[in-house]
């Protein structure tokens, strides 16, 4: 069974989740990868979708990225981490 933790990210972590990360500067992809393995072997991050309009949950905050630790104020998206 694998174990899963509910998230708080930035937009850049959205990104990386849907595309691989190929729009986003590969020092901030690295800071996702290192974050996503602090939470275990294979972690990795998904997005939560409103099931009727398909859009992001989530809103501004000044928290940090859960998994990039990015502290700049900015929207922060509902998801999950699951890992083995
Ligand atoms: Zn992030």
């Amino acid at each position: 069974m694998k174990l899963q933790e509910k998230v708080q990210v930035c937009v850049e972590c959205v990104q990386y989740s849907a595309n691989g990360g190929a729009e986003i500067d590969p020092q901030k992809v690295a800071e996702i990868q290192a974050g996503l393995n602090s939470y275990g072997t294979g972690a990795e991050f998904h997005y939560i979708t409103d099931s009727e309009t398909g859009e992001l949950s989530g809103g501004f905050s000044w928290s940090p990225c859960d998994v990039c630790g990015d502290t700049l104020g900015g929207d922060r998206f509902d998801g999950f981490v699951m890992w083995l």
